[in-house]
């Protein structure tokens, strides 16, 4: 997989002159990550390119943007040739976009990591081979492996396709056969048929279904010098597959496993930026879900609630910089805006609250903000909690 700082050289910003210092950031996306990324870099000097097929992304109102398609080879050149260092906030680009921007510029992460990431198989044996857990799972490529998946796993699982699945979207459960099948259920092979074809009879896994106790991830990054940090394991609340709440706080008994599943994963891409991974906490051990090779939603909280934002300090990272603090102010928690906006004014009249709007359309099931809450100890943080909790809709309600 290489040395990434030995494959490509970013220029120093110190002594510069004849053009602001700062350097120029493309990104591939740009959504809602890339205007946090977008308004962290500005303040830090940096000007950004994003490339993004929507008229009017997020991120078009911190730099420049590019509308083109991920596939489109002139735009991913331009992009590639006019910025100083390219990242992404998107991490289902094709894998020939990727390596057409790498042989031109530093693209961080590189293509190799985004190719574990962009397929959960791949991600899967990824994880198994450097010894971490996984659920049980099996390979679906037809109705067949469906059926004999389930038999072969045992209980409920979840059948999910190995490419393009966000936000809960390119999933389908099965239930339990020792309950369903009387019922025409998954051990039945018409309910295995309509689940492969509800997914569009795209290659998948299935996965046994995990009784968790809480969901958690971790945000980490590694800087092109190798410095590593991770912010604190935060606990995450989905509803309807869409993540709803997520609380950090420091100090989770799992932090110190959690930080070595990160850390050996960052060191084996030889990775550099953010990178996210979420768990399920199954009888007290922490069970690999997925990871996002990228600045995450479940470390939103960190803008306002640490010292040093994931967004921060993702720049940081690609230029190896020396990389920011990454300790919560107090205990911090970050709740979605998803369909619809609420009032901001009643949401910041809880204390401790921060707004954040992308001023995207709103629309059933779109993530359109996000609301920060800090409080000196837990009890009050869930107090401020339950006020928001009543002025916010939840996702899919
Ligand atoms: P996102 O991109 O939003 O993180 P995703 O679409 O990539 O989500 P997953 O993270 O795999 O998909 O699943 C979404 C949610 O569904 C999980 O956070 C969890 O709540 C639930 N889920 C997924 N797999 C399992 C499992 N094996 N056992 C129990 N719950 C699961
Ligand atoms: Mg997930």
């Amino acid at each position: 997989m290489g040395d990434a700082e030995g494959q490509c050289e970013v220029p120093r910003v110190e002594g510069r002159t004849g053009e602001p210092a700062g350097l120029h950031i493309g990104v591939i996306g740009g959504g809602q990550l890339g205007q946090m990324l977008g308004l962290a870099g500005v303040a830090m000097g940096h000007r950004f390119t994003f490339l993004d097929p929507a008229f009017e992304p997020p991120a078009a109102s911190v730099g420049r943007h590019i509308q083109a398609e991920f596939d489109d080879t002139e735009a991913l050149e331009r992009l590639a040739v006019e910025c100083d260092l390219v990242t992404l906030e998107f991490e289902n680009i094709p894998q020939a976009s990727a390596e057409r921007v790498a042989a031109r510029n530093c693209l961080m992460p590189s293509p190799a990591a985004l190719a574990v990431a962009q397929d959960r198989l791949e991600e899967k044996q990824f994880f198994e081979g450097l010894g971490l857990t996984v659920a049980p799972w099996v390979q679906v490529d037809s109705v067949r492996d469906i059926v004999q998946g389930v038999a072969h796993l045992g209980g409920a699982s979840i059948l999910k396709t190995r490419r393009f699945g966000y936000d809960g979207k390119g999933q389908v459960r099965l239930a339990d056969p020792a309950h369903a099948a009387h019922e025409g259920g998954p051990g039945n092979p018409g309910e295995a048929a309509s689940a492969w074809e509800a997914l569009g009879g795209v290659p998948a896994v299935l996965e046994k279904m995990q009784h968790f106790e809480r969901e958690v991830s971790i945000v980490a990054l590694r800087s092109r010098s190798g410095e590593q940090r991770v912010y604190p394991l935060v606990t995450n609340v989905h509803h309807h597959g869409i993540l709803w709440q997520t609380t950090a706080h420091r100090g989770d008994p799992l932090q110190a496993e959690a930080e070595r599943a990160a850390k050996r994963v960052m060191e084996k891409l030889d990775y550099v930026g953010v990178l996210t991974i979420e768990f399920f906490v199954v009888d007290g051990r922490l069970v690999i879900n997925e990871m996002a090779p990228r600045v995450h939603n479940s470390g939103h909280w960190s803008l306002g609630g640490a010292c040093t934002s994931q967004f921060e300090n993702h720049v940081r990272a690609l230029l190896g910089w020396p990389l920011g603090d990454t300790d919560p102010l107090g205990e911090v928690a970050m709740l979605n805006l998803v369909g619809r906006l609420p009032d901001p004014e009643a949401v910041l009249a809880v204390p401790g609250t921060s707004w954040h709007d992308y001023g995207k359309t709103p629309r059933a099931g779109r993530k359109l903000g996000h609301v920060t809450v800090t409080a000196p100890d837990a009890n009050s943080l869930e107090s401020r909690l339950d006020q928001l909790r009543g002025l916010i809709t939840p996702p899919g309600d």
